[in-house]
């Protein structure tokens, strides 16, 4: 099914905590001298103008990035995420946000690689087209390398068998974020398929999914589910901006679960999570949820100080 568009949606909560949390995975994975792999299994169109077109027509990014760009107070990971979006801005005005595409092009280095899967014919072109301008503005300013070629590669097809042939990579380090729109139930069934088969041909990569927290039965059941995979360890975070309606109109939370997290992401989600809640609540049903194991366990639930 392929109505989902996620212009729509561009810089909403959901995609303040995926965005801030990737690019930190990011940053992580730049701290050794060999090169990452990223592989986006769902990309997206890579920017979204947000002043125009689709993203203006519900203007979700009002209750996500809209509430953090003039704060002064942001915890240094936040701040990082938001000098981001800034730099798709310079003219200080709000109107381009970045995809998870964009956030790799730019937390990654010159030797990483990125590896973007996008099946929606219409978004997969102005992927394409997207990652082209970069690659003339950077020759034009001479500043970085070409981003195309061997550093970035987009395929327009299926993310989750696309994945299969990049697994391991030759670097034997590895990150992948899967972010699918969910809107049928299959894409709850085909992430925990794709983490198994993915496991099993690369066990020490790290794995960042993103879900809704809905009623569904796939929703609620999706953690739980991860939990049970054979990676060494997980974290599941979720990110709730108000209290659900009861017709359950409109997404209140969010989660990303991460397989094989960096040690250094348990921590900075404890800094950055209460000031999240505080910055984006919209009601007394904001809130977050910090949970860690050991793959194929239940985890230690821990609750907001
Ligand atoms: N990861 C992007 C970001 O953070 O900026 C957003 C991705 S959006 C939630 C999901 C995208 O997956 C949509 O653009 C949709 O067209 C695409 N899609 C849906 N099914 C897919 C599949 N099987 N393989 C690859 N892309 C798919």
């Amino acid at each position: 099914m392929l109505s989902y568009r996620h212009a729509f949606h561009a810089g909403n909560h959901a995609d303040v905590l995926k965005h801030m949390i990737a690019i930190q995975l990011m940053r992580y994975f730049g701290q050794k001298e060999t090169p990452t792999m990223y592989i986006d299994t769902h990309a997206g169109a890579g920017i979204y103008a947000l002043d125009t077109g689709y993203a203006a027509k519900n203007a979700e990014y009002a209750n996500g990035i809209a509430k953090l760009w003039d704060r002064k107070d942001l915890p240094a990971p936040l701040k990082e995420y938001v000098d981001l979006v800034k730099a798709l801005n310079p003219s200080g005005k709000m109107r381009y946000y970045p995809g998870s595409p964009y956030c790799a092009d730019r937390a990654l280095r010159p030797q990483d690689r990125i590896r973007l899967f996008e099946l929606h014919p219409s978004d997969a072109k102005i992927l394409e087209d997207n990652f082209r301008k970069l690659e003339q503005g950077a020759a034009a300013s001479g500043q970085r390398p070409a981003v195309r070629g061997k550093r970035v590669m987009v395929e327009k097809g299926d993310g989750f068998t696309g994945l299969k042939a990049l697994l391991p990579p030759p670097s034997r380090r590895g990150l992948v974020l899967i972010d699918p729109p969910y809107e049928v139930k299959e894409d709850y069934r085909r992430v925990r398929d794709t983490l198994v088969d993915a496991l099993g041909r690369f066990p020490t990569g790290t794995y960042a999914v993103w879900y809704p927290v809905l009623q569904r039965m796939e929703s609620r059941q999706m953690p739980e589910k991860l939990m049970r995979l054979p990676a060494q360890d997980w974290l599941n975070v979720t990110l709730s901006i108000r209290t659900p309606t009861p017709d359950g109109f409109g997404l209140h939370s969010s989660g990303m679960f991460i397989l094989n997290p960096p040690w250094t992401l348990e921590p900075m989600l404890r800094e950055v999570l209460p000031y999240l809640v505080s910055a984006l609540g919209e009601d007394e049903g904001a809130s977050f949820t910090l949970e860690v194991g050991e793959g194929g366990t239940p985890g230690k639930v821990r609750q907001p100080m």
